[in-house]
């Protein structure tokens, strides 16, 4: 193996199913977060169809640009598996029957009772002047070899396979030059340009750490990323910018961990003692969904009610007739009488009740898509419901008032009940 260290990194997925469409590469996204975790920075995610030429033309072209290529896929038994081939051909090499690899795919098939298809013994072929990975989950060996000067690794396609043999055999062979450092911060209320504005010489390029932000369904997220030599020096730096972000951004900032406004809102709950319930027409169930999929959540979530149509607001969680038949369901009104009837309802502390028109179809002048109210009810008559336009899309829309509906129940547990949401509207029916 070249000494040189592993600066950069080029992921190349192999696959006719990726390129056309059938199957999501997953496996260069894992692989882009287990190498930047470890300090080597991918630059290129290629994809390229089950062809031998383009296969030998990228891992040559990647191998002269990086200092390591990582690739997937192309392992099989099958004519279209041609990654043993191509990278034979771009190191120059020819193939030869590796004779472990071809004991160890004879035991794999004993080990199930079946006699080892002719087909599968290609799968024991490698360049002579490149090695096997064992793979224990799976009949593809990966492999190791080098091009030029850069070291390169061909791993299984199918993650299950991959990411045991990425562990096992190819963290142990990163040389990173940088150690990388990283924090995040969610925030609430704010968008990116105005994160942005207020940040102002902090989200400079060139500062180390480098301080950015990715948006979520309503949630930013302050991304800060510390690459040098000296850990320790990384930690302080760290900690100073999350300081000054604090100062910039005061309460905005949801929590200083990396975590899911689901799981803010759960663990303060939890740490209070207090449970929520929720009361959902036009996201039916979802803020119950995102709830209950962090562990331990039984503690904090009650339950609550999915009331889709009008008799279902007027049985489960007692909005009045009278209210749906004068201002209808998407109402400030109804979205109070939800909170309230799904607080009395469940005996929880809290009560958030979303009620909204999530479309293509039902908007009208007055109530267009994407008009959402949502409501939280809480000890001491507490009370916030506020109108919201979430955009034109469905999906969009419930996700959007999914995130905003608990961040509603975040500031009515802080205190933070008259900080603004993002898409909020202000000049709302009373
Ligand atoms: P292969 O090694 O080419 O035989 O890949 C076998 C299977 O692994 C494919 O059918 C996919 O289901 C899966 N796979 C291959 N490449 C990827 C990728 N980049 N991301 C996710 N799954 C993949
Ligand atoms: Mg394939």
């Amino acid at each position: 193996m070249p000494d040189r260290t592993h600066k950069t990194a080029a992921i190349l997925s192999i696959g006719d199913e990726l390129t056309l469409g059938q199957k999501l590469d997953t496996n260069s996204k894992w692989l882009s977060e287990q190498l930047v975790m470890r300090g080597v920075t991918p630059l290129v995610h290629v994809t390229v169809a089950d062809g031998l030429e383009v296969l030998i033309n990228r891992i040559s072209a990647l191998a002269v640009e990086h200092d390591l290529v990582v690739m997937t896929g192309g392992l099989g038994p099958t004519a279209d598996d041609l990654t043993r081939q191509a990278l034979a051909d771009a190191m120059g090499d020819t193939l030869i029957e590796d004779e472990d690899a071809l004991r160890e795919l004879h035991q794999w098939f004993e080990g199930r009772g079946i006699a080892m298809p002719d087909t599968n013994r290609v799968q024991a072929m490698r360049p002579t002047r490149a090695r096997c990975l064992k793979n224990e989950r799976g009949t593809a060996p990966g492999l190791q070899g080098v091009v030029g000067e850069t070291d390169v690794f061909c791993l299984p396609g199918p993650p299950s396979e991959m990411h045991p043999m990425f562990e096992t055999d190819v963290v142990g062979s990163l040389r990173p030059e940088i150690k990388i450092l990283t924090r995040v911060m969610p925030t609430v209320g704010m968008g990116e340009s105005a994160i942005a504005q207020k940040l102002g010489d902090l989200m400079d390029r060139q500062r180390n750490p480098l301080i950015g932000t990715t948006a979520s369904s309503g949630v930013v997220f302050i991304r800060m990323r510390y690459e040098g030599s000296d850990e320790a020096l990384g930690a302080t730096l760290l900690d100073e910018a999350k300081g000054q972000v604090r100062e910039e951004l005061g309460e905005h900032v949801v929590s200083s961990e990396e975590e899911s406004l689901p799981e803010i809102v759960l663990s303060l709950l939890t740490e209070r003692r207090e449970m929520l319930a929720t009361v959902e027409s036009c996201t039916g169930g979802m803020i119950g969904q995102v709830l209950t999929s962090v562990p331990g959540s039984s503690s904090a979530y009650a339950g609550g009610f999915v009331a889709y149509s009008n008799e279902m607001k007027v049985g489960l969680a007692g909005v009045e007739r009278s209210v749906l038949d004068s201002v209808g369901a998407v109402s400030q009104e109804c979205c109070r009488q939800m909170a309230l009837g799904g607080r009395e309802g469940t005996g929880a502390d809290y009560a958030v009740a979303v009620t909204g028109i999530a479309g293509p179809g039902g908007g009208s002048a007055e109530k267009p898509v994407g008009t959402v109210w949502i409501g939280v009810a809480g000890p001491d008559g507490y009370e916030s419901i506020r109108q919201f336009r979430l955009g034109r899309d469905r999906e969009q829309i419930r996700r959007r008032t999914v995130t905003n509906a608990l961040a509603m129940v975040w500031m009515a547990m802080t205190g933070k009940g008259e900080m603004p949401l993002l898409w909020e509207v202000f000049n709302s029916e009373s």
